[in-house]
């Protein structure tokens, strides 16, 4: 592994080339791919987020439908819309964007999505399809940026000792999955696991999914493990992962920088499985 710092920017390059070419090939079988994303208030997250998955959908040749509705709208009104995308066969994925306001039950509205459409594993159903290992189910898209960097930086995995900080829906769980999958020994971390410096020391790699800037410092780290920076945090107008990055870089034998890391490779997964979406529904 020549490259120290795994650059997601790259990765992104090479999913973004391999996606375009899937597209013109749907598109001389008359398939457009088409995501429609479902967005309920007005988190400035989520805003940011739709805007970037805009620009690189438009890149690769997908169609992104976005249906604002505000934070009030009737539970009613939600269970219309999405049970109208799942009959329509132009409509291959569903994203609905999270934060969601109070008084949403995300269980409740990822019920309703069926799981061929449901390309960030919101629901249950694709989420517990995936869990029990169903090679069509989605994972969920950040979990599966991490497993793109790995793969495009050909880290083996094998009978290696993966330590995953965080154990949400939305990463931890999931990628801790994605391991076990590759034939990793896995070990999920939270906030109440004694000695979490002690457990990620054992690490050959070693990912944070906290969201608590400067979790991981250089005491946690083996000599050349591989470190994945999963957190978001904001802090003095910048944004910052959850490692230690200048303390840990020595040490690593290679690392995500935050940003330029797993964030920029998101998107593109959650594309590639729109565009995967769209060529199941071309097989049958
Ligand atoms: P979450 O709050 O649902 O889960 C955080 C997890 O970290 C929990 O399981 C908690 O037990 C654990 N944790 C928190 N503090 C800890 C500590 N001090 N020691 C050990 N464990 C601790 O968050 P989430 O939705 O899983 O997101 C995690 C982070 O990843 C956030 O910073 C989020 O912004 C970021 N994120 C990034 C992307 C991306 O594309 N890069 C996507 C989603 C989330």
């Amino acid at each position: 592994m020549a490259d120290r710092v795994l650059k997601g920017e790259e990765v992104a390059r090479e999913m973004q080339r391999d996606l375009t070419h899937r597209v013109v090939a749907l598109g001389a079988k008359g398939i457009e791919p088409l995501l429609s994303i479902v967005f309920i208030g007005h988190a400035a997250s989520a805003r940011a987020y739709i805007k970037g998955i805009e620009r690189t959908a438009m890149a690769i040749g997908v169609k992104v439908h976005t249906r604002n509705f505000p934070p009030d709208v009737k539970f009613a009104v939600l269970k219309e819309h999405l049970q109208a995308l799942n009959e329509e066969a132009k409509v291959h994925g569903v994203v609905i964007m999270r934060p969601l306001p109070p008084g949403i039950e995300e269980d409740t509205l990822g019920k309703i999505l069926m799981a061929q459409k449901d390309v960030d594993c919101f629901g249950t159903v694709n989420a517990g399809k995936f869990m029990a290992g169903d090679k069509e189910a989605f994972p969920p898209a950040t979990p599966q940026a991490v497993m793109e960097i790995l793969k495009h930086y050909k880290i083996p995995l094998r009978g290696r000792r993966a330590v995953v900080i965080g154990r949400s829906m939305v990463v931890g769980k999931p990628l801790a999955m994605l391991f076990l999958k590759e034939d990793a020994t896995v070990s999920i971390c939270h906030s109440h696991t004694k000695d979490l410096a002690g457990l990620c020391r054992q690490a050959d790699i070693l990912v944070s999914a906290a969201g608590h800037r400067g979790l991981v410092g250089k005491e946690m780290i083996k000599p050349g493990a591989v470190v994945i920076d999963v957190g978001i945090n904001y802090a003095q107008g910048k944004i910052w992962g959850d490692v230690d990055y200048e303390a840990v870089y020595p040490i690593a034998g290679a690392i995500t920088p935050v940003p330029g890391g797993v964030g920029t490779v998101t998107s593109r997964v959650l594309l590639k499985h729109v565009v995967q979406a769209a060529e199941g529904a071309a097989a049958i």
